[in-house]
């Protein structure tokens, strides 16, 4: 493999890498995709973070947990008398590894259908056209070649001087998905989309979750209306969220872990069983080119990158965690489809970074895109806004108390009335936000939306409402006309 000659040659087979590599030999370009993951099975294994140690993992455990706490709290609204339930965690942490050797698995069974080369082993850029390839187990360096170079490494997480990792009782993301035990208490450093998640993990199995987050806002990224919907009903759930907390030390006493922090004036202290960090994720660029290949970095060590994702050298381009924008395997995805077509094609569709949607999945679901309110008045955009709560939905009655819960909100320029941002809290959302996705790509108005057809009873409704309130007009929520 090493004396072929490549058109393309990947850096990295996380979502942005491994799209990028099957979009590449869609395209007809003869492709390998160099990467360095060592699976759990202790075996290489393609799908990066995300398959591996992020969003499938998680996702598998948060269904599960959900199964486990509905059937011992959520069933009793609904007439179903549940006895003897119990949590079988070896068996969920298996089911969890099934789930992504399948998927990481499936992407080895398209890279062979593909004709991909998957080259495991460490990457290295040397220069614009020139990749080292470091196989796993070897000392010598292989150099190769190829006309175009994607790099995808993606990213791991930041670490906390003042709570450095043992691996067993203060952990980042990966360990806080392999728990052997449920933990009595679980303190959580941040509370962003991971911390939230796994948080809701371990609650749902029984542990008590303390969050120490050292923002005063909660979610400050998202719509705060939303955010404040959505504290509340995490802090009902038993999520126990302290905001403005700066942790001062962390360390294992016995078999506990003893956590100082500060509030305000005042210093805490605070004993657990397992400490999760979960404190953002830094781009992999320590290792990933030579210093002579010249590739250009930012002041926050991502691959400094245009809007067609081109890095300063030529043919060299960067995808994915590595470079500016969230930090989400849809994103990266998408500039990895977007780099192929413009190899293959010299042109290619823009990413539309204006419409990327974000997800929470903690039950209530969080979602929304576009612009959040406070953006809209800071740059002084005019707009209008419709809401509908879950409370009015005749599907989320019909699925239960506790999914009748939360709102969609839809936000419209005032003149134009064409879609501008969603901001979601509640059953499926996830799901649902998907279609004002498609709506803002089509450049659609509220009012376009308010007069398609959704089936009934459906959760979607919901969005067609809300689109309806713009104008003041849902039809099963009365909103006192707006005067002309
Ligand atoms: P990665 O997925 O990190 O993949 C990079 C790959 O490159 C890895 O396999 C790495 O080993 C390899 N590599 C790095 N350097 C080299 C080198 N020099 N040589 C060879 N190989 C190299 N995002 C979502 O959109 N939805 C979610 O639900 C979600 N949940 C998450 C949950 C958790 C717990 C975590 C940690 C993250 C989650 N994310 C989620 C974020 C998502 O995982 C990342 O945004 C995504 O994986 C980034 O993709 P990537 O391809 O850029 O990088
Ligand atoms: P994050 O940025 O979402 O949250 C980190 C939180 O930690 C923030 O609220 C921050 O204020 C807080 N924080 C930072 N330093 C702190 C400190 N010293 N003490 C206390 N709090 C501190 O990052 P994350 O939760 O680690 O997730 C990393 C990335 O992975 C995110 O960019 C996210 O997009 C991605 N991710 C996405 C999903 C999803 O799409 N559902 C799920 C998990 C992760």
């Amino acid at each position: 493999m090493a004396d072929k000659k490549y058109q393309v040659i990947i850096v990295g087979a996380g979502p942005a890498g491994y799209v990028a590599a099957i979009r590449c030999a869609q395209l007809g370009l003869a492709t390998a995709c160099i990467d360095r993951w060592i699976g759990a099975d202790g075996k290489p294994a393609l799908g990066g973070t995300c398959l591996n140690v992020g969003c499938i993992p998680s996702k598998a455990l948060l269904e599960s947990s959900e199964l486990y706490a509905r059937s011992r709290e959520a069933m009793a609204d609904h007439g179903i008398r549940v006895t003897g339930v119990e949590l079988d965690l070896e068996t969920l942490m298996q089911r969890k590894e099934r789930v992504v050797r399948q998927l990481t698995g499936g992407i080895e069974t398209l890279f062979k259908a593909h004709g991909i080369d998957w080259l495991q082993g460490r990457g290295r850029l040397l220069e614009p056209q020139k990749v080292g390839w470091l196989p796993h187990g070897r000392k010598r360096e292989k150099v190769l070649e190829a006309e175009h170079i994607i790099l995808a490494p993606g990213s791991r997480p930041v670490k906390l001087q003042v709570a450095p990792l043992d691996g067993e009782s203060i952990v980042d993301s990966s360990g806080a998905l392999a728990f052997d035990r449920v933990p009595r208490r679980l303190g959580i450093i941040g509370a962003g989309v991971i911390g939230l998640e796994l948080g809701s993990v371990w609650q749902r199995l029984g542990s008590e979750v303390v969050l120490l987050e050292a923002q005063p806002r909660f979610l400050a990224m998202a719509d705060q209306q939303i955010a404040t919907m959505a504290l509340r009903t995490l802090r009902e759930q038993g999520l126990d969220i302290r905001l403005d907390a700066r942790v001062l030390s962390a360390s294992r006493f016995r078999r506990q872990v003893k956590v100082a922090y500060q509030q305000g004036e005042e210093r805490f202290e605070e004993s657990f069983d397992r400490l999760v960090v979960a404190v953002g994720r830094r781009p992999n660029t320590d290792d990933l080119a030579a210093p002579e290949a010249g590739l250009l970095l930012d002041e926050r060590g991502l691959v400094d990158v245009d809007e067609r994702c081109a890095t300063n050298l030529p043919n060299v381009w960067a995808i994915g965690d590595v470079v500016r924008g969230p930090m989400l395997a849809h994103k990266g995805s998408e500039e990895g489809v977007s780099v192929a077509e413009r190899i293959a094609w010299g042109d290619a569709p823009a990413v539309n970074y204006e419409v990327i949607p974000s997800v929470i999945y903690t039950e209530p679901e969080i979602a929304w895109v576009g612009r959040t309110e406070q953006q809209l008045r800071s740059l002084a955009i005019p707009y209008r806004s419709g809401s509908f709560p879950f409370a009015a939905s005749g599907r989320a009655r019909a699925m239960g108390e506790g999914s009748a819960v939360g709102s969609v909100k839809l936000l419209a320029h005032a003149e134009t009335d064409e879609i501008l941002g969603a901001h979601m809290i509640g059953p499926g959302v996830s799901e649902l936000v998907a279609e004002v996705v498609v709506a803002m790509e089509m450049g659609a108005s509220a009012e376009d939306l308010g007069r398609t057809v959704h089936a009934h009873p459906t959760l979607s409704e919901a969005v067609r409402e809300a689109a309806l309130g713009v104008e003041g007009e849902a039809i099963h929520l009365f909103t006192p006309r707006r005067p002309s």
